[in-house]
């Protein structure tokens, strides 16, 4: 090839791209006016989800069809437009507890419905491809906030045995299509960060293996060139959040097996953010990368993207702690010694999993410098010692109004027992946690993989508690918007 031209198509490349990241900025900026308004967090069900595709059915560029129905009878739906040739197939939340991508879907249906904005893109997209979306593969599972369907069984382990309907489902679709290429989406834990970065791996992404020796196969090849380029268009977004699922080849997937049946398979974990558990913000980013990448699919500029791109992006590494306190103090006996104390949340669904409460554990205690925090308090010059229960009981609820919060800090507590067995309370809203009689309350103590419970002294005085993994500075402490924990509807009651 001449200099010249090799030049041209240098350029040329560096025009397509700036386009393409302009498209990006202008689909971003624009987002509000297209975002799915009635979807407002993660735990939306089937129910919120069947009005918005009756709606769809009364545009004629959107074709929906039922195409399954869940083991508790929900229908599953398939939603389709475009006339081009070259096919693409989007899945999201065949785990029903992965919905930010679902959430993101929704909002594409209304960009697509919208006759006045992004006209000739839209036109073009839809002249170059057909796409394809099952919008919430595993419906019963979404209705639980659950990874798995109503039979515990994880659909992307269910792809070859075909015993769940989701599955089946799932499966006739792909057969039916035979797509060049399918987005996998789903969500990751908030524990991943992008390599050693100390940021969280928000976008995660994956070309799956279709061997167990990893082999480069055509299809594959060509989802890493995409997730190459979508990558560099991500880079203007969320710097430093974007990482790489682990390629090990899992027989029962169906993202393996896709790309070993032909499809270039893009896999896509939306991860965490900080201040963004709703994950909205990464929802938002779903919705900017997935139409990059049809725009990518359709023009086709991303097979002159090089492998190293897809290469160079960093692993995910569970790096990642929902709060870490660093460089406290503790005193035992004569010595005195630093620690980091590492804390995570897990969500604990309440009733109708419409909602949920924080249920807070110590992680890793020692020198957490490795790791990073969603929310982090440097703590040097400060003495912790473990919250303990205050032994006279409470006789009811009304008698907690009482309690002035300093005054049970200062006697070294961030527990009470109330004289009751029952209660409908699942969690409170009390700086404080309250044990219910006949509990026994074990030792308070610092120890991994128990309650986060803890009393922060400077000079002796109590300066902060921590009352399940919130921080409360006793200088503020109405601030508090956390929640404590009510123990005994509880069956198992680790670390009190
Ligand atoms: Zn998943």
């Amino acid at each position: 090839m001449k200099k010249t031209s090799l030049i041209l198509i240098i350029f040329l490349s560096g025009i397509i791209m700036a386009q393409e990241i302009q498209l990006a900025w202008d689909l971003y900026h624009s987002y509000e006016s297209f975002k799915e308004k009635t979807l407002v967090n993660r735990r939306f069900k089937h129910t919120d989800i069947v009005p918005l595709i009756e709606q769809l059915k009364n545009n004629k560029i959107l074709k929906v069809e039922k195409v399954g129905k869940s083991v508790e009878g929900r229908d599953i739906y398939l939603i389709s437009l475009g006339s081009g040739k070259t096919k693409v197939f989007l899945w999201s939340q065949m785990h029903g507890d992965e919905p930010t991508a679902t959430a993101a879907l929704f909002d594409m249906f209304n960009f697509f419905s919208n006759e006045n904005e992004f006209v000739e893109f839209k036109k073009y997209l839809l002249s170059q491809l057909s796409i394809y979306f099952i919008p919430m593969v595993n419906p019963d599972g979404a209705e639980q906030f659950q990874r798995r369907n109503i039979f515990e069984i994880d659909l992307n382990r269910d792809v070859l045995r075909q015993q769940s309907p989701e599955a089946i489902t799932l499966k006739n679709v792909f057969d039916s299509l035979k797509a060049e290429y399918g987005f996998n989406l789903h969500d990751q834990g908030r524990n991943y960060a992008a390599g050693n970065s100390f940021n969280p791996a928000s976008i995660s992404f994956l070309a799956p293996s279709a061997d167990y020796e990893k082999n480069l196969t055509q299809p594959r090849e060509n989802a890493m060139k995409l997730i190459g380029k979508l990558t560099r268009i991500l880079n203007d977004f969320i710097p430093g959040h974007i990482a790489k699922y682990s390629d090990d080849y899992e027989p029962r997937a169906f993202g393996d097996n896709f790309t070993k049946w032909g499809t270039s398979v893009v896999l896509l974990e939306s991860g965490g953010w900080r201040g963004d558990r709703e994950k909205q913000f990464l929802r938002k980013i779903n919705y900017v990368t997935i139409l990059s990448a049809l725009n990518n699919i359709a023009n086709g500029s991303f097979v002159d993207q090089d492998f190293e791109m897809y290469e160079s992006i960093p692993k995910n590494e569970e790096l990642m702690m929902d709060v870490i306190f660093r460089n406290l103090k503790v005193n035992k006996n004569e010595n005195s010694y630093k620690i980091d104390i590492g804390i995570n949340f897990e969500e604990i669904n309440v009733k109708s999993a419409k909602d949920f409460y924080l249920k807070a554990e110590i992680e890793d205690i020692g020198d957490l410098s490795v790791f990073s925090g969603y929310d982090e308090f440097d703590l040097s010059g400060y003495t912790v010692e473990p919250g303990k229960t205050k032994s006279e009981a409470y006789s009811s609820y009304d008698e907690l109004k009482k309690i002035i919060p300093a005054e049970l800090y200062k006697e070294g507590c961030t527990n009470v027992i109330i004289q009751t067995e029952k209660t409908d309370l699942e969690y409170s809203p009390h700086p404080f946690n309250i044990f219910l009689n006949k509990l026994i309350v074990p030792e308070p103590k610092i120890k991994t993989e128990e309650a986060a419970n803890l009393i922060i002294r400077k000079n002796n005085e109590v300066k902060f508690v921590v009352v399940n993994g919130f921080l409360i500075d006793l200088s503020n402490i109405d601030a508090w918007n956390g929640n404590s924990l009510v123990l005994g509807l509880i069956n198992e009651t680790p670390g009190f």
